[in-house]
């Protein structure tokens, strides 16, 4: 016993010391207390002197992993971010974790080819989505003129009606692999200081019709003054739209709809609630995948499962997190956080 304990500390600095991922611990006064080999390496911190018991700041260039680790999170929580390096040539996952009155550690791995791989897979989707998409732009225009040329009979309009439906539904289905692939792709293009609660009030408005269309009774809760968000004003209607369009769609008529935004501590939260059909309790992880759609939803309505990997991509790019709590028959609760912005020009709004 007192031998193995006595071995630890040496054993394990030495395995964390040569492992892939780069690990940097600080203590509470954010000093480093341990930074391996491939950190050092990453980051371009050098070995003499040690940065061993130095203040993270004079060792550390990188802004964007300073800000992480100052983010505030709750202890147990474990922060997520990607960190880029070298002007966006490597991309690190970084994950943070809180141990109250000790510290933190940040875990990194070197993800630059896995995103490599990804960009490759979004252009691939989106051309070939854009492709596709004019041909059948053709067969849907033939496919009205045959009505117009001569008449057709009852069979005819059948088949006729068919094809304009399934035609409809794969352009759908390519508008929002291309919307993906879009999202994906440059979301960070353009980022201004905008004024969520306009925004939210603005998709409320655009909705409203097919809540009113299915009747259901819509509830809202808006704060005097919520603070701005650095965001997309349009990604961000994007996203409130096919939260508000699932509500909508996944409860029955007559149905409820509460939305709700409040400021809690640095970020603005929105939650929108329905008592609609919800989601079997194994399948709320999934629901953000790419084409995912819940076994109860499958049997209600159509659907392509790409809106709330949208809603996601949206939220990612924001800094954002959004989780979603539910019960089937019951109803869903999708939450949203995003950094409220704390700038001094917390000037009027815009968007
Ligand atoms: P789609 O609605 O096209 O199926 P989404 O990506 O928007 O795709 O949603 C994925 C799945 O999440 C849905 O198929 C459904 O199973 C579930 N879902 C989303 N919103 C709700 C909701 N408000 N209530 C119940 N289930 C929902």
């Amino acid at each position: 016993m007192s031998t193995s304990s006595a071995q630890t500390p040496s054993a394990l600095a030495k395995l964390l010391g040569s492992a892939k991922e780069a690990i940097i611990a600080i203590d509470t006064h954010k000093h480093i207390l341990f930074c391996n080999e491939s950190a050092r390496r990453l980051f371009d911190i050098p070995d003499d002197p040690s940065p061993i018991n130095r203040p993270l700041q004079a060792v550390l260039q990188n802004q964007e992993l300073l800000e992480l680790l100052e983010r505030q999170e709750a202890p147990d929580r474990v922060l997520r971010s990607e960190i880029s390096l070298r002007e966006g040539a490597v991309t690190l996952n970084a994950q943070v974790t809180t141990l109250d009155g000790v510290g933190r550690v940040v875990i990194m791995q070197d993800i630059t080819a896995l995103k490599e791989i990804d960009r490759i897979k979004s252009e691939f989707v989106h051309r070939v989505s854009r492709d596709i998409r004019s041909p059948l732009t053709t067969i849907l225009g033939y496919v009205e003129l045959i009505a117009r040329v001569g008449p057709v009979n009852e069979e005819q309009q059948r088949f006729i009606d068919r094809i304009t439906f399934s035609v409809q539904s794969i352009t759908a289905l390519l508008s929002e692999l291309l919307e993906l692939s879009r999202v994906e792709a440059d979301f960070d293009a353009d980022r201004e200081l905008t004024n969520f609660s306009m925004v939210l009030r603005y998709a409320i408005e655009g909705a409203r019709r097919q809540f009113e269309a299915r009747n259901q009774k819509v509830d809202v809760s808006l704060p005097k003054h919520a603070p701005m968000v650095l965001g997309n004003p349009l990604r961000l209607r994007q996203m409130i739209n096919n939260l508000l369009e699932n509500a909508s769609a996944y409860t029955p008529p007559d149905g409820a709809v509460q939305i709700t935004l409040v400021e809690e501590g640095d970020f603005v939260v929105l939650r929108i609630s329905d008592n609609g059909i919800g989601i079997p309790a194994g399948e709320q992880a999934h629901v953000f995948e790419r084409f995912y759609r819940a076994s109860n939803a499958v049997k209600y309505s159509e659907g392509t499962g790409l809106g709330l990997a949208i809603v996601k991509s949206i939220v990612d790019g924001h800094d954002g997190r959004i989780w979603v709590e539910s019960e089937e028959g019951k109803g869903s609760t999708f939450t949203i956080m995003l950094p409220a912005y704390r700038g001094r020009n917390d000037s009027p709004a815009t968007g």
